[in-house]
C-alpha cells in the first residue's frame, strides 16, 4: 500500500537491529511483483570511492553514529561539527563533517608543527630584538665617537692657527725681527692663519645655525660665474702655495641666479679648501661653468686621489671624513661638504660629486637660473 501506483521502488527495513534494503518492481502487463534484497556490503563498496580526497575530513556514520567510511584524518572520539541525513533509503545514517586542526581533531603532527612554529617565532623575535638593540647601541657608540672626534678636530683646528698667530705676533711685538722681508712674511702668516680661523668658525657657526634651522638667507640676483671667480681669486695665492695651478674656463654665457651670495661663497671656499688639503698632489684645479634654461653650474675638477666608491654615498654626511682617524694627515671635521650641500639645497640647488675621467674628483655647485621658476 505504501508504494501504490508506482512501477518500482525501494524500502528500508529494520530487522535484527540492522537496516535491510529491499527493492521491488511490478510488471504492468500482469501485475506480478518481483522483489530483491540488496547486500549492504555491495552498497557500501559502491559508496567507498566517494570517501576519498577533499580538504576537510568527513565521514559516513551509520544509525548508531559509528564511522563507516571516512576521508581525511579524524581523531578518535571527535564529534562532527555538522551532520546531514543521507535520506529515506538509509534512515538514521548521516554524513558528518569535522574540522581539521581543532582541539579535538588536532593530530600529533599538526600539534608538533604548531609548537615548532611558535618556538621558531619566539627565537626569531629574540634574535631580531637583540640585533636591533645591538645595532642601536652600535649607532649611538658611533655617533658619540664622531662627536668626540669632531670636538677634538675643531679644538685642534683652532689651536694650530692660534699658536702660529701668537708666536709671530709676539716676535713682531718684541721688535726681534729687523729684516723688512721677514716681517712681511710673518705678517702674511698671521693674515693667512686668521683667515683659516675665520673659515673654521664660519663653518661651525653655519653648522649650528643649520642644525637649529636659524640660518637666514638673503637672496639677491647675481652672476654665479662672477661670484665663484671672486672666491677663487681670493684663494688663488693659497691654492698656488699648496701646489695647485688654477685654471678657470671663461663662461660661454651669463649665469644669472637669485641666491644668498655669502652662502654660495662659503660653499665655494669649502670646496677650494678641500682641493688644497686633499688634491694638492694632483697639481691642477680646473673651474668650469655651464648654464641652460633651468640651472647654472660651477664645476671644480682636480687631479687628486678622488673619492673611493665605498665612501661616495656618505661623503656629504655631517662629520664624515674619508680618513676619520685623529691622526689623519689633513685637519678637518667633516662639515665642509655637508654644509655646502645643505645651503645649496635650501636655495633650491645642490652640490654633487662625480669621479673625474683620468683620475681626480669633480664637485659641482648647481643653482636654479634666475626666472626658472623654482
Ligand atoms: P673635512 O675636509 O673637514 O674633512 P668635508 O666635508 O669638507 O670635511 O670633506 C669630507 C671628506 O671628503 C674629507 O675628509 C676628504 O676625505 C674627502 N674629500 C673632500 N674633497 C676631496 C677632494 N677634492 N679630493 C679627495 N677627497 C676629498
Amino acid at each position: 500500500s505504501d508504494v501504490a501506483g508506482k512501477e518500482t521502488g525501494w524500502l528500508a527495513w529494520y530487522a535484527d537491529n540492522q537496516v535491510q534494503l529491499l527493492g521491488w518492481a511490478r510488471d504492468p502487463a500482469d501485475g506480478t511483483r518481483y522483489g530483491v534484497e540488496l547486500e549492504m556490503a555491495a552498497v557500501l563498496s559502491r559508496l567507498a570511492p566517494s570517501f576519498a580526497g577533499g580538504t576537510e575530513p568527513y565521514a559516513l556514520l551509520d544509525g548508531d553514529g559509528r564511522i563507516v567510511f571516512q576521508s581525511g584524518a579524524i581523531a578518535t572520539g571527535a564529534v562532527p561539527v555538522v551532520t546531514v541525513p543521507v535520506g529515506a533509503v538509509l534512515p538514521h545514517w548521516q554524513v558528518g563533517a569535522y574540522v581539521s586542526g581543532g582541539p579535538a581533531g588536532a593530530t600529533r603532527g599538526t600539534f608538533l608543527l604548531l609548537t615548532g612554529l611558535q618556538v621558531g617565532l619566539f627565537v626569531l623575535a629574540i634574535v631580531l630584538g637583540g640585533s636591533l638593540l645591538l645595532w642601536q647601541a652600535h649607532r649611538h657608540w658611533k655617533d658619540a665617537a664622531r662627536k668626540t672626534s669632531f670636538v677634538s678636530n675643531v679644538s685642534h683646528e683652532l689651536k694650530t692657527p692660534l699658536t702660529s698667530i701668537r708666536m709671530y705676533a709676539e716676535m713682531l711685538a718684541e721688535g726681534r725681527v729687523r729684516d723688512d722681508a721677514k716681517r712681511g712674511e710673518y705678517l702674511k702668516v698671521i693674515v693667512d692663519q686668521s683667515q683659516r680661523l675665520t673659515r673654521l668658525v664660519n663653518n661651525v657657526l653655519d653648522f649650528s645655525r643649520l642644525e637649529q634651522r636659524r640660518r637666514a638667507y638673503r637672496p639677491e640676483p647675481f652672476d654665479l660665474c662672477e661670484a665663484v671667480g671672486e672666491a677663487v681669486e681670493s684663494q688663488r695665492t693659497r691654492l698656488q702655495e699648496a701646489g695647485l695651478r688654477v685654471e678657470s674656463a671663461l663662461p660661454g654665457a651669463p649665469c644669472p641666479v637669485v641666491a644668498d651670495r655669502d652662502a654660495v661663497t662659503q660653499a665655494v671656499l669649502n670646496i677650494l679648501d678641500n682641493a688644497a688639503k686633499y688634491a694638492a698632489g694632483g697639481g691642477e684645479l680646473r673651474v668650469e661653468f655651464s648654464a641652460d634654461e633651468k640651472a647654472c653650474r660651477a664645476r671644480f675638477l682636480d687631479r687628486g686621489p678622488g673619492i673611493p666608491p665605498a665612501h661616495r654615498a656618505r661623503l656629504f654626511e655631517q662629520f664624515y671624513r674619508v680618513d676619520d682617524s685623529l691622526s689623519a694627515k689633513q685637519p678637518g671635521c667633516g662639515l665642509g661638504l655637508s654644509i655646502a650641500r645643505r645651503m645649496m639645497r635650501d636655495l633650491g640647488g645642490d652640490v654633487r660629486f662625480g669621479p673625474r675621467e683620468g683620475g681626480g674628483a669633480v664637485f659641482e655647485i648647481e643653482l636654479p637660473r634666475e626666472g626658472a621658476g623654482t
